[in-house]
């Protein structure tokens, strides 16, 4: 008799899990599709850190190694930028960081080698100084209106992303911007995209003004200058560059559209590269100062010294221009009596920015860009309530941009006011604190995800009681009828 009597309780058990398992499954049903994929791509990317304004983006140097995603357009203006090593991930979204202006090195020191193999400790500046190891990577970010100025003592290379670059990788990115390197010191170099080194870059846009002026004219210097790197071997596949070049070299000048000195290092390194499907068009005005005149200067590679490299289709649309005056600095703008004009074009669906023509010579400049003004109409998708915030999306009447915001917590009225609050009459107060709560979509999308699974746990909590009370209404049925049988 025990024995049957065990083998109900175990039926029963059996039955309630069943019946637990079955509960649970329609629920996790009804929360599927595109809601639950969204769930499952969020809870993967849970250790991404999400960048919402300057101060998050400057947050990025404390924790260099982790993954980074832009959440919006993001203004630098009037904020210095100190280079600093990155070895993470930074997925700009597609979206711009503007006005990024940096004016000196970063601290990481590495070994440059010239054409000869000679070993110079160098220094390195761009937004980041040194991008290094295979995961570290920067994809689908723009840098508008980037403004590198350096001046230094030390063998130095500047680059958009990145000074110095080792295995790393940068994809579907693209830079605007102007950089310019006074240096004296034997080795030195701008790239407009990065300085010096190896790794892959592709898919990328640079409309760059690059300027690279030797400022001692007692020493040779190895000097170079690259619209995509300055020296190095990085790979480089589908890349569009639109250059403007001002070398000014008391020394060697290795000057290219693409790469200005293509080399293996360290010395004995063997690798097979791979130069293709690039585009570079511009020019770059350079004049060597040095008897014993080598002057490399193409729209391809300025000289190059490892040819085991994959090339093909690469084109160029290049003038190389050799000036032979050496007593004056080559600039971007050298006329003798500038006249700047400005004219301020507001933003909207397109970012803002100030031209300053030079009515002289005819010279243009951009310069101050502001972030996008997009014209919305908005639409509430979730009123908000005293304990949830609200939802709501706007698309642009102009050019069909779509954003949502949250839409503030309604606050209770305090007991003595009798005045009725709603999230349309939040005072200026409520509002400001409401925006410094509100940040970005993936914030969104992690407060509506906790709520989810708030409401999951609810109703799990809930089957969980009922189905246990059958559970135990049928082994207490069970009991009584095996102890009846007994009797
Ligand atoms: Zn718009
Ligand atoms: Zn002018």
């Amino acid at each position: 008799m025990k024995k049957r009597f065990y083998g109900m309780i175990i039926t029963a058990l059996c039955i309630t899990l069943a019946l637990v398992c079955q509960a649970m499954r329609v629920k996790a049903q009804e929360t599927s599709g595109e809601e639950g994929l969204e769930n499952l791509q969020i809870m993967t990317r849970s250790s991404t850190i999400v960048i919402n304004d300057p101060e998050d983006l400057l947050r990025m140097a404390e924790a260099p190694g982790d993954v980074y995603d832009l959440a919006c357009d993001i203004d630098m203006a009037g904020i210095e930028w100190k280079p600093f090593a990155f070895h993470g991930v930074l997925n700009g979204r597609g979206h711009s960081i503007l006005n990024l202006t940096i004016s000196q090195t970063g601290d990481a020191v590495r070994e440059t080698y010239d054409g000869n193999m000679k070993v110079y400790d160098t220094y390195f500046a761009g937004m980041f100084d040194e991008m290094s190891g295979t995961i570290c990577k920067i994809s689908d970010l723009n840098l508008v209106n980037l403004r590198i100025d350096v001046e230094t003592d030390q063998p130095c290379f500047i680059g958009s992303f990145a000074g110095y670059m080792e295995d790393a990788k940068i994809e579907n990115c693209s830079v605007q911007g102007i950089l310019q390197l006074r240096a004296h010191d034997r080795m030195f170099g701008v790239g407009g995209m990065i300085g010096y080194g190896c790794g892959e870059i592709k898919d990328c846009t640079a409309d760059v003004t690059l300027t690279c002026i030797d400022t001692d004219a007692s020493t040779k210097d190895e000097q170079f200058m690259g619209g995509v790197c300055a020296a190095g071997y990085p790979d480089l596949h589908h890349n569009t560059v639109a250059i403007r070049g001002f070398d000014s070299d008391h020394g060697y000048v290795h000057d290219g559209g693409l790469i200005g000195m293509y080399m293996f290092y360290p010395k004995g390194k063997s690798y097979r590269g791979s130069i293709t499907d690039n585009y570079a068009s511009g020019k770059i005005t350079f004049y060597e100062d040095n008897k014993n005149r080598r002057a490399y200067c193409n729209g391809f590679i300025g000289e190059i010294m490892n040819w085991d490299f994959e090339n093909g289709r690469n084109k160029n649309d290049f003038v190389r221009d050799e000036v032979y005056t050496y007593d004056v600095d080559l600039m971007p703008h050298s006329c003798d009596n500038p006249v700047m004009k400005e004219e301020v074009v507001p933003p909207g669906c397109e970012f803002g920015y100030t031209k300053y023509v030079c009515e002289t010579c005819g010279y243009e400049e951009t310069d101050h860009y502001t972030l996008r003004e997009h014209n919305y109409e908005w639409v509430t998708e979730k009123e908000a309530t005293e304990t949830d915030w609200g939802r709501k999306r706007g698309v642009c009447k102009d050019c069909g941009a779509e954003t949502s915001e949250l839409i503030p917590k309604i606050i209770p009225e305090p007991t003595p006011e009798p005045e009725e609050q709603t999230a349309e009459t939040l005072t200026e107060t409520d509002a400001d604190d409401a925006s410094k709560e509100q940040s970005s979509e993936v914030l969104q999308e992690k407060e509506s995800l906790n709520q989810r699974i708030g409401e999951n746990k609810g109703w799990i909590l809930l089957i969980s009681i009922c189905i246990t009370g059958i559970a135990a209404v049928i082994v207490w049925i069970l009991w009584k009828r095996s102890n009846e049988e007994e009797a």
